[in-house]
């Protein structure tokens, strides 16, 4: 198979490499902008799981932050993720505590206006067990938000539109009045991915936040033990980013412009640790990483995924 072959297959890897991004995902993210304006006066950001650090990008290109002091974005992964100008990161695990002091200590005791978390674990394939783990990676990033986000804050997040999702809107609900379910166009049809916006942060009367997984554990939860009589939450879907755009499920011939030629670029974030070359080191000159098992979307990462 010929190294362009890939930019046929899939339009936004290759819109990804053309416009710098270290992923296509990083399209998601602006898509999901372009429909909830997440990014209007936010001064403080945390990109959870973040490697190999697209969303970073969008954020660090995209926040203002306030009349003479640029915004602060926090990245956090267990990834190494080779370095972004304007962007802190935190090499950590987000069910820890250490990584939630980590971002207050960065913050100086601030809490941010937007937590966003593009995570996933590790797709096995068996599609119950990948909806659950996603689920759990989803709750743990609504646990460690509950430390960092302020009051009327905006938290952003992948989900996996499985047929349990309702119970996560639920969970979700209790602490943001505003949920919403949203398919960016970039996001595959033929994925089960979306992304929940959740708005006005406000968590339940009493509920100290702890990184003893209280959301994860039924009995232990204040949170949760509140889900109880008819505590379905039915969610609006929408789709966003221009529908016009390019549909990721189509292949597109190499020349999209007749005026101008193709041209194949690389991917600009060649991966730190390729997991199948273990003897490789960091990409010449220092350059952006890849995760190197659950990390998936990345410019230069390997074929379509769940999550994708
Ligand atoms: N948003 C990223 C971008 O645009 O470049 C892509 C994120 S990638 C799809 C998912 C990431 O989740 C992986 O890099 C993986 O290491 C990270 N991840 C999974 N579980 C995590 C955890 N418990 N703590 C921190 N990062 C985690």
């Amino acid at each position: 198979m010929g190294r362009s072959s890939k930019d046929k297959r899939d339009i936004y890897y290759r819109l990804a490499k053309e416009g710098g991004w270290r992923a296509r995902s990083a399209f998601k993210l602006l898509q999901l902008d372009q429909r909830f304006q997440l990014f209007q006066g936010v001064r403080r950001a945390v990109d959870l799981c973040a490697a190999p650090g697209s969303w970073s990008q969008v954020l660090s290109r995209h926040l203002r932050g306030s009349e003479g002091s640029p915004a602060q974005v926090v990245a956090v992964d267990l990834q190494a993720m080779a370095p972004l100008p304007g962007v802190l990161q935190i090499q950590g695990d987000i069910t820890k505590a250490s990584t939630a002091q980590e971002i207050q200590r960065h913050f100086e005791g601030h809490p941010a206006d937007l937590v966003v978390c593009d995570g996933a674990p590790d797709v096995t394939g068996l599609h119950d067990l990948d909806e659950y783990i996603q689920a759990q990676l989803l709750l743990a990033a609504l646990n460690i938000t509950t430390h960092v986000l302020k009051k009327g804050g905006t938290f952003v997040a992948k989900i996996f539109r499985g047929k349990d999702v309702t119970l996560l809107y639920s969970q979700l609900r209790l602490f943001f009045p505003d949920v919403t379910c949203a398919k960016p166009r970039s996001s595959r049809n033929s994925s089960i991915e979306a992304f929940v916006v959740c708005r006005g942060y406000s968590p339940p009367e009493g509920f100290v936040p702890t990184m003893d997984n209280p959301l994860l554990d039924p009995d232990a939860g204040l949170a949760l033990s509140q889900l109880s009589g008819p505590s379905r939450v039915i969610v609006p879907f929408v789709a966003c980013g221009d529908l016009s755009a390019y549909d990721p499920d189509r292949t597109y011939p190499l020349q999209l412009d007749p005026a101008r030629p193709y041209t194949y670029v690389p991917p600009p974030a060649p991966p730190i640790a390729p997991p199948l070359c273990p003897g490789l080191s960091a990409a010449p000159g220092g350059g952006p990483g890849t995760p190197a098992g659950g990390g998936g979307g990345g410019a230069g990462a390997a074929g379509p995924r769940r999550g994708d």
